[in-house]
Parts: C-alpha cells; sequence; structure tokens
C-alpha cells in the first residue's frame, strides 16, 4: 500500500555524507518525518553494527521522539539487506540502506517493515 517514500534534499545529503564519513564502518540512525517526507536524522550512540546489528540499544533514543524509519550504510556496493537486517526491519515502517559510493539517492535503497523494496523520492522543500 504504502510503497512510496519521500526525503528532503537537505536529510539524503546528510546521510550521504555520514555513510563516507564513517566508512569503512556501518553507520546506523533513526529517521523521523515531517510533512510525509523523512527529515531528521539521530545517529544513536553505542550502536553495534554487521552481524550483531539488531543490538541497537533503543534505551539510547532521545524520548519523545517520534522515529518512523532506520538508515545504515553497507561497506559495500550492495543493497541487500542480512538476516539481521530483515528481523531489525519489523520494527519501523521505513528502512533505508545506503551503499557505496554514497553520492546520489541511486546509492539509497529504501524497504518497508517487511522487507519489500518500496521507491524513495526527494521532496523539495519550499
Ligand atoms: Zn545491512
Amino acid at each position: 500500500m504504502n510503497d512510496e517514500f519521500f526525503i528532503t534534499e537537505k536529510c539524503l545529503k546528510f546521510i550521504l555524507e555520514a555513510a563516507r564519513n564513517f566508512y569503512p564502518n556501518e553507520f546506523l540512525a533513526l529517521l523521523s518525518e515531517n510533512d510525509c517526507a523523512l527529515s531528521e536524522i539521530y545517529i544513536i550512540p553505542n550502536t553495534i553494527l554487521g552481524d550483531t546489528f539488531s543490538s541497537l540499544d533503543l534505551w539510547m533514543v532521545p524520548i519523545g521522539i517520534n522515529t518512523i524509519g532506520s538508515i545504515h550504510s553497507h561497506p559495500n556496493e550492495c543493497f541487500t539487506p542480512s538476516r539481521a537486517d530483515l528481523n531489525f526491519f519489523e520494527k519501523y515502517a521505513i528502512n533505508l540502506i545506503v551503499k557505496k559510493p554514497y553520492k546520489s539517492i541511486k546509492d539509497v535503497a529504501a524497504y518497508d517493515r517487511c522487507g519489500k523494496r518500496a521507491n524513495l523520492c526527494i521532496k523539495n522543500e519550499f
């Protein structure tokens, strides 16, 4: 049903830049939306990625933030979610994976809660 998601250009740029900065480590953050577009990004301290991806410490998520999505980077050119990724995706309505070379929206894939690929579009702010 809800197979198209929107992201602001600012948020997208932040994600790409963060992924480049964290490389070769993975980068994980939570997302919240405004006006039906993903617009805010929250990097959660003490997150452990890779095989133990699901060990995101949700107690570290700031209170009062309505996170609806997640974003994490892959240190390669592959979008394919791992099994741990898919388990984690169940927690959020929108899940993004960003892959190398972390340059544009073409390097970002969106998945819904069930791990089904969804469209991601840039929503321009006026
Ligand atoms: Zn992953």
